[in-house]
C-alpha cells in the first residue's frame, strides 16, 4: 500500500474486521503457533459465545490478567467480538496495583491463570484461560458468532499505564487506533504473509499485543508465542529457519551478546528494539558479534509507535529515527504549544491514528496529556527529545520527569548514562536526580560494575568528558539496576533508596 493510500485506510477500520478478512481470505495459513487463521478465527467465535454465557456484554471490561498462552489471545479476540474492552493487565501486578485497576475498570470478570489466581480476590468472577482454550476446542460449540457491531472510535482496549508516579491510568485503545498501528508497523517494516514473529515480549504490554499479536494478523503472518525470553530457545527457534522477526527490550539484547556464541541469524531479516533506550555499546556489540543492525523504535502505552528507524537504513546508533507512516510529531517547550528551535530539547508531542483517545474516568487528566493546535490533536509523550538536523533523525534524551535539575542546569540522565557505560567495568548505569538543599538536585550515579571496580577513577575519568554540573556526585554500586517487566529501570526506586531517611 503506498503512502496515500494507507493513510485514507488508517484508523478507518475496526482491527477486529480486518482479522475477519484476513482469516476469510488466508484459512488454512499458519495464525498463531500451529492454528491456523481459519481455527483462530472459528475458535474464538466459540469462545466469545461462552464469555456472552457468562454475561460479558459490549462495553464491559474484563480484565487478562495471565501470561502468554493460547487463551490470552483467544479472550483478546472473543472480547472484540463482543464489542466488549479487554483490560490486559501485568502479570506482576498484586493487591496494591492490581487492586487499582480492578476497583478503576471494575471488570465484568478476570480471565486469568493458575500463576495468577491466588492474587485476584475472590468476590471478582474469574474465568481460567485453561477453561477458555478447553471452550475453543469443544466441538459441540459452534464455530459461527454474530458478533457486535464496533465503530472505529469505539474502546478496545485499556492498559494501565505504567506510571511510577500517581495512581496509574486507562488509556483508552479504540479499534481504530489498534487497526491503524498495526497497518503503520505492516508498512515501516514491509511485514508480509511471508513473515514468522517469534513474540517472547509480554501480551499484557503494547509492545506485544499491539505490535506482536496485533501487526501479525494484519499482515496475515504467523506468530510463535513464547511464554517468556529464554535467550538459548530464543537462539535456537532463530536458527531454525521459520522466524524472520524478532521484537526485543534492550535487556534480552544485552543477554543475547552475554550468552550466544557468534554467528548468523540468516532468515532473520529484522530485529527491533524498544520501551527503553538501546545503549549505543548494545547496537554495536549485537551488530558485531551476530551480524544484523537492530532497528530502534519509540513508542509508549498511549500512541503506540511513534518513531523508528528506517528500514532500508541507515540505522543510526542512538537515534529513534523517523515518524512512523501517518505520524506527526513536534517539539515544544514543556507545557506550552511553543516550538523549539531545530536541534533545542524539548517535549515530543504526538498526532495521528494511533493515539488513544484518553483516560478511563478521568476527564481531569485530558487537558495535561493532550493539546490542541494547528487543526490537530497532540498527545504530550512526556519525554524530552531532540530533532537532529544534521542525520534527519530524533534522539531520545529521557523522560521529562527524570530530567535532573542541578543548580539551574538541565542534566539529561540519557546523555550521562550512555557516557558512563563506555568506561571499562561498567555493566549498566542509571543516573537519577537525588533531592539537594543548595543545588535543588544533584545526579547520582548507580551502576553494575565488574568486579575491582574503583569509583575514584571512574569519576576522575568522567570530569574529563562530561560538564562538571553533569557530573555523577555519588556514585552506588549495585549488583543489579532494578528494572520492571518491560526491563525499564525503575528510578523511583532508585529514588526512594537514596532519600530514605
Ligand atoms: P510504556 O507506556 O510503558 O510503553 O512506556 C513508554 C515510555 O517508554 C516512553 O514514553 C519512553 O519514555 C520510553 N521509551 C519507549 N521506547 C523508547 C526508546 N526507544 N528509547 C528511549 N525510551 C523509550
Amino acid at each position: 500500500m503506498g503512502p496515500a493510500a494507507l493513510a485514507v485506510a488508517l484508523g478507518t477500520e475496526p482491527f477486529i474486521d480486518v482479522v475477519r478478512r484476513v482469516a476469510a481470505q488466508r484459512t488454512n495459513a499458519l495464525a498463531v503457533d500451529e492454528l491456523t487463521y481459519g481455527e483462530l478465527w472459528g475458535q474464538t467465535a466459540r469462545v466469545a459465545g461462552k464469555l456472552s454465557a457468562r454475561g460479558v456484554v459490549a462495553g464491559d471490561r474484563v480484565a487478562i490478567y495471565s501470561e502468554n498462552r493460547r487463551g490470552f489471545v483467544l479472550a483478546y479476540l472473543a472480547l472484540q467480538r463482543l464489542g466488549a474492552i479487554a483490560v490486559p493487565t501485568n502479570v506482576l501486578y498484586r493487591a496494591a496495583d492490581l487492586g487499582n485497576i480492578l476497583s478503576d475498570a471494575k471488570p465484568r470478570l478476570v480471565v486469568g491463570s493458575a500463576q495468577t489466581r491466588p492474587h485476584v480476590p475472590a468476590d471478582v468472577p474469574f474465568v481460567d484461560a485453561a477453561d477458555v482454550e478447553a471452550w475453543a476446542t469443544d466441538a459441540s460449540l459452534s464455530t459461527e458468532h454474530d458478533d457486535a457491531r464496533v465503530e472505529p472510535n469505539d474502546i478496545a482496549v485499556m492498559i494501565y499505564t505504567s506510571g511510577t508516579t500517581g495512581r496509574a491510568k486507562g488509556a483508552l485503545i479504540t479499534h481504530g487506533n489498534l487497526a491503524a498501528i498495526a497497518a503503520q508497523l505492516n508498512e515501516a517494516w514491509r511485514w508480509t504473509s511471508a513473515d514468522t514473529l517469534l513474540i517472547t515480549l509480554p501480551l499484557f504490554h503494547v509492545h506485544g499485543l499491539c505490535a506482536g499479536l496485533n501487526g501479525t494478523l494484519a499482515a496475515g503472518a504467523h506468530a510463535l508465542i513464547r511464554e517468556r525470553f529464554d535467550v538459548n530457545e530464543v537462539a535456537k527457534l532463530l536458527q531454525s529457519g521459520d522466524v524472520t522477526m524478532f521484537f526485543g527490550v534492550p535487556t534480552m539484547y544485552v543477554r543475547f551478546i552475554e550468552k550466544i556464541p557468534p554467528q548468523k541469524f540468516e532468515h532473520v531479516r529484522l530485529f527491533v528494539s524498544g520501551s527503553a533506550a538501546l545503549p549505543a555499546d548494545v547496537h554495536r556489540a549485537f551488530e558485531e558479534k551476530f551480524g544484523a543492525s537492530i532497528l530502534e523504535r519509540y513508542g509508549s502505552t498511549e500512541f503506540g509507535f511513534a518513531l523508528g528507524n528506517r528500514y532500508e537504513g541507515p540505522r543510526v546508533v542512538g537515534s529513534v529515527g523517523v515518524p512512523m507512516p501517518g505520524v506527526e510529531v513536534t517539539i515544544v517547550v514543556p507545557k506550552t504549544t511553543d516550538r523549539v528551535a531545530p536541534g533545542e530539547v524539548g517535549e515530543l508531542l504526538v498526532s495521528g491514528p494511533n493515539v488513544c483517545i484518553g483516560y478511563w474516568d478521568r476527564p481531569e487528566a485530558m487537558a495535561d496529556a493532550f493539546a490542541d493546535f494547528d487543526g490537530r490533536r497532540w498527545f504530550r509523550s512526556g519525554d524530552s527529545m531532540r530533532f537532529d538536523p544534521v542525520d534527519g533523525v530524533y534522539v531520545v534524551m529521557g523522560r521529562l520527569k527524570e530530567l535532573i535539575i542541578s543548580g539551574g542546569f538541565n542534566v539529561y540522565p540519557l546523555e550521562v548514562e550512555a557516557e558512563m557505560r563506555l568506561y571499562p567495568g561498567v555493566r549498566d548505569a542509571a543516573l537519577v536526580g537525588i533531592h539537594d538543599a543548595a543545588r535543588g538536585e544533584i545526579p547520582v550515579a548507580f551502576i553494575e560494575a565488574d568486579a575491582g571496580f574503583d569509583s575514584d577513577a571512574f569519576v576522575a575519568a568522567m570530569r574529563d568528558r562530561l560538564a562538571s554540573f553533569k557530573l555523577p556526585k555519588a556514585v552506588r554500586i549495585v549488583d543489579a539496576l532494578p528494572r520492571n517487566a518491560m526491563g525499564k529501570v525503575e528510578k523511583q526506586r532508585l529514588k526512594a533508596s537514596e532519600e530514605k531517611p
